[in-house]
């Protein structure tokens, strides 16, 4: 009988409980029994959720405390020798001071998952580490679900992930060579989820998605050899791309069952269903796991009719492409979207419904579930043709773009040449990345407007003292290019989308970012535009307060994409360059208001990189184009900038340099300048801004700290193309540190002129 299943569901519950309590807990103000309390409160609401929906296979232990990498870490006992842990069972106290350190331990690394927005804790792994099972977690929540009535189907990080995600604590060392003194802990585990009643464990090795290396490919084969031997039937769980050459390998281990994302990849069901095993069953990940769309139905019926027919009814699972974890929990609680807008709609909640559903058109008559079919066709042919949604404008204007709009009037040298002569800067200027402090009162004011308590001229007049204040500040520590400080933004793109057509903001359309962090993606739902000036009048007021040059402040279009939830009916190329145009028309404003330097940032530019390398080039040429398209529309004499952070720049460098900003600033300070090295290897031919102060702690840097760093880059750089500024914008810390550690840097770049 075909079946539903989830592989994961969000755990931080409709309303951040979990943020709420974890955070409780931390500040002292609920004890692990309260936090227990509520986290076991949380897993029985949802797997009496599911449950409730009609889903067959329920997950268990997709619960985490922080992150499910690091409960993998935890129950292998790989807890770094620094935090102190003297073996035995790994407790709440150890996993949280793992994740967030303490006074004596730095906490450990924390990086993306995949090309998600969710962080997980990267494990450390070093020549001769022991392993033993450490947790229980696993299994006692195995049992607590079976105590509530509810057989569940555990979920592991796989050992071939969990090495690979690892870091080598000394150069050279091969993380997989752990293999062997990881898989008895793994058989041990899978044994006791046996004893339990486990009668299958989902074993997550999304690496299957990637370019693996030969050692890989045999640590699989190895690993699974042996796993599958253990006892429960093993769900191979891959998603966020194809298996492409690795679809051999995948279908060779000798497990009971294997997931595909299909909706990443729906061209690789043929493939599959040729290569699986004779016994095997294959779960089609057919909804997006990953998106807030409800699914045309109907369509998601093709891939499951055809696996059917081909496999027969009992080896085929209907489930969401990947875990749950990364769309927001229910859209029953949206009240303040329109009907029309919602009717496109599905959270986790309503996800689990159109999974129910599928399975049960595969597995019975058609007609039980006619109605719910005809409705999710209705919806979908409406959304194909509303409106709302396609914009004959915006569509002509995308169409008329030539190459010549995505190129600047003159090379590079000639525009530095007029840019020279217009803002007439001393040698290493100086300059900030944008944002200044984010104090208590910025954000209640910001809070009484949205709630109406203060009107918007009262909050207007709050935000014109503190950029006028914060000009002053400038001006009296000796910056050269000044910036507004950005107290009218929330944050960097939900500012913008606020402002363009074609976007939706959610009430609670929480996704967990990392541990207790939860962050609430714009939807993009249709065609971009933007129907009027979005910055012109900050810029305009701060550039009217002083002679020096005011930098205008603008987010880049593949950040604004890459932090959105996008459209799924069209390719998101064509948003980014939608977006693109309307950013353009906000830089060509700024310009014909007499702004001459404007920022226009990408910190997320890197992180768009598709899994697989072969997709790197289409990915990057259509995001450079797009740079480009908003950026190309100004006089050589207009300054653009960029800014990039927490990026490393070796392997894309050609495309930075494509960019063609007159200006990057990067952070570089936390690496002590390491980052800079692309930039020389490749001949950087415009300025850059390599950051000398690390804003992510109260730090104050030392001028002699940061003139060395200066001094560092002089070296290997033009020194006529370096300016000088912090790493990343100021919103997060506070002014007694700004204001003494841009002194120093000012002071730091004052002495480098000296004694140029
Ligand atoms: N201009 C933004 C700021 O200063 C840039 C933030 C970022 O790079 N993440 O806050
Ligand atoms: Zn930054």
């Amino acid at each position: 009988m075909t079946r539903s299943a989830i592989l994961g569901f969000p755990r931080i519950g409709a309303h951040r409980d979990l943020k709420k309590a974890v955070e409780a807990h931390w500040k002292g103000q609920l004890d692990h029994a309260g936090l227990n309390r509520v986290a076991a409160d949380l897993r029985a609401r949802h797997w009496t959720t599911q449950k409730g929906v009609g889903i067959d296979v329920i997950p268990s232990n997709d619960f985490s405390f922080y992150d499910q990498v690091l409960d993998m870490t935890a129950a292998l006992g790989a807890v770094p020798a620094r935090f102190g842990h003297d073996g035995g069972p790994v407790g709440l106290n150890t996993l949280f001071a793992m994740a967030r350190g303490t006074d004596d331990a730095p906490a450990m690394e924390m990086t993306k998952w995949f090309d998600t927005n969710y962080h997980y804790i990267v494990p450390e792994l070093h020549t001769g580490q022991q392993f033993t099972l450490s947790t229980t977690k696993a299994v006692d929540e195995f049992n607590e679900a079976k105590a509530l009535g509810i057989e569940t189907r555990p979920v592991l990080i796989g050992p071939v992930t969990w090495l690979s995600l690892g870091k080598a604590k000394e150069p050279g060392f091969d993380p997989l060579s752990l293999l062997e003194a990881v898989l008895p802990v793994y058989v041990e585990l899978l044994s006791r989820l046996a004893s339990a009643g486990a009668e299958w464990v989902q074993m997550d090795e999304p690496i299957l998605a990637l370019d693996l290396t030969e050692a890989q490919r045999k640590t699989l084969k190895r690993a699974y050899g042996l796993l599958s031997e253990v006892g429960p039937k093993l769900m191979l769980a891959t998603y966020f791309e194809g298996l492409r050459d690795n679809t051999e390998l995948a279908t060779g281990l000798p497990v009971s069952g294997l997931h595909i994302d299909l909706v990443r990849a729906p061209d690789q069901l043929d493939a599959v269903l040729e290569a699986l095993r004779d016994d095997a069953v294959l779960s089609l990940g057919v909804i997006d796991g990953r998106n807030v769309w409800r699914a045309d139905l109907e369509a998601a019926l093709g891939p499951v009719d055809t696996a059917v027919a081909r496999l027969g009814p009992d080896r085929v699972q209907v489930a969401p492409s990947c875990s749950l974890l990364h769309t927001p929990v229910d859209l029953d609680l949206e009240t303040g979207l329109d009907a029309e807008l919602r009717s496109w709609m599905a959270f986790s909640v309503q996800k689990l419904g159109e999974v129910v559903t599928l399975a049960t058109a595969a597995r019975t008559d058609r007609a039980v579930v006619a109605d719910t079919l005809a409705a999710s066709s209705e919806a979908a042919a409406a959304r194909r043709t509303s409106t709302r949604i396609h914009d004959a404008a915006v569509a002509a204007r995308l169409a008329a773009v030539t190459p010549a709009d995505t190129r600047r009037h003159s090379p590079f040298p000639d525009r530095q040449a007029a840019q020279r002569a217009r803002l007439g800067l001393p040698a290493f200027p100086t300059t900030t990345i944008g944002s200044f402090p984010q104090t208590t009162e910025v954000r209640q004011k910001r809070a009484a407007f949205r709630r109406g308590d203060i009107d918007q001229a009262a909050y207007d007049g709050f935000l014109k003292d503190e950029t006028e204040r914060t000009v002053r500040i400038q001006e009296e520590l000796g910056l050269d290019v000044l910036v507004h400080g950005e107290f009218e933004r929330n944050d960097m793109v939900e500012y913008f989308g606020e402002h363009l057509s074609g976007f939706a903001f959610t009430r609670n359309g929480w996704v967990q970012s990392y541990g207790s962090r939860c962050v609430k993606p714009p939807v993009i739902f249709g065609d971009v535009s933007r129907p009027e000036p979005m910055t012109v009048g900050w810029s305009s007021y701060a550039q009217s307060l002083t002679a020096r040059p005011m930098k205008g402040m603008l987010t880049g279009p593949v950040t604004i994409l890459n932090w959105s939830f996008v459209r799924d009916d069209v390719p998101r190329s064509q948003t980014c360059r939608q977006i693109a145009l309307a950013i353009r028309d906000e830089v060509v404003d700024l310009e014909a208001a007499g702004i001459g330097v404007i920022q226009i940032d990408e910190p997320a530019l890197r992180e768009g990189l598709p899994l697989r390398t072969t997709d790197w080039d289409a990915y990057l040429a259509w995001a450079v184009e797009s740079f480009r398209l908003a950026s190309s529309g100004v006089a050589d004499e207009t300054q653009i900038h960029t800014h990039m952070c927490y990026c490393e720049f070796n392997d894309i460098m050609p495309s930075i340099a494509a960019l063609d900003a007159d200006v990057i600033s990067i952070e570089t300070s936390r690496s002590d300048m390491e980052l800079l090295d692309a930039f020389v290897d490749f001949h950087y031919p415009n300025e850059i801004g390599p950051g000398v102060w690390d804003i992510h702690a109260p730090r104050v840097p030392p001028m002699e700290e940061m003139r060395r760093m200066l001094e560092k880059a002089a070296k290997v750089l033009p020194a006529d193309n370096l300016w000088v500024n912090p790493d990343c914008g100021l919103k997060t810390r506070g002014w007694p540190e700004v204001k003494a550690s841009l002194e120093n840097l000012v002071t730091a770049a004052r002495s480098l002129r000296q004694s140029k």
